[in-house]
């Protein structure tokens, strides 16, 4: 484990994540933001580390809770991506995975639990050095895309783990990365 962390901490020194945006590297997540229609989709892959602070199934009730919790905040997304208000986008549905928690912890409170679909630690993404990682996909409805120019994200406010974000906007007109950090956390188009 600590010669895995050895590397990703030498691969986001030398900046060589950015040929692999898929690589495990505490502190930092990958954001994709599509817009197509009025529809703005944001998906955020992220160690898991960076939103609890452990990479594995919760242990005990104040774990839970903290998954919970975490979980909340992508079921109410406007508390994490702020969309150029002109724009009148209103939250849709969000999804979130991860290979080492149980489905029903992560869906929206007023979900019914899945029945009998338990997280397997062994499964896909959880690897066998205990690193794993949360997907997270929200929605937006935009009323008046073409006011769309950007979005505040706020997803460092609300997981102080998190130190970057190297993100790719797809829209009808654009096309770029870039870059988010505490101090620059807004992704403009
Ligand atoms: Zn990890």
């Amino acid at each position: 484990m600590r010669s895995l962390l050895t590397v990703c901490l030498a691969l986001a020194a030398t900046g060589a994540w950015a040929q692999t945006p898929a690589a495990h590297a505490h502190g930092v997540a990958t954001l994709q933001v599509t817009l197509d229609g009025r529809s703005l989709e944001l998906s955020l892959q992220t160690p898991l580390d960076n939103l609890l602070g452990f990479e594995r199934g919760p242990r005990n009730d104040q774990e839970r809770r903290a998954v919970r919790s975490m979980a909340q905040r992508f079921h109410a997304p406007a508390g994490l991506f702020r969309p150029t208000p002109a724009a009148r986008c209103v939250p849709g549905d969000s999804t979130l995975s991860s290979a080492v928690i149980d489905a029903s912890l992560l869906a929206t409170a007023g979900a019914a639990a899945p029945a009998g679909t338990p997280a397997s630690a062994t499964g896909a993404g959880a690897g066998n050095d205990g690193h794993a990682e949360l997907d997270a996909t929200v929605h937006f409805d935009c009323a008046n895309p073409a006011a769309l120019k950007g979005v505040d994200v706020l997803l460092f406010q609300a997981f102080p783990r998190l130190r970057r974000i190297e993100a790719a906007v797809v829209t009808p007109t654009t096309q770029r990365g870039a870059t988010l950090t505490p101090r620059q956390a807004t992704l403009n188009w």
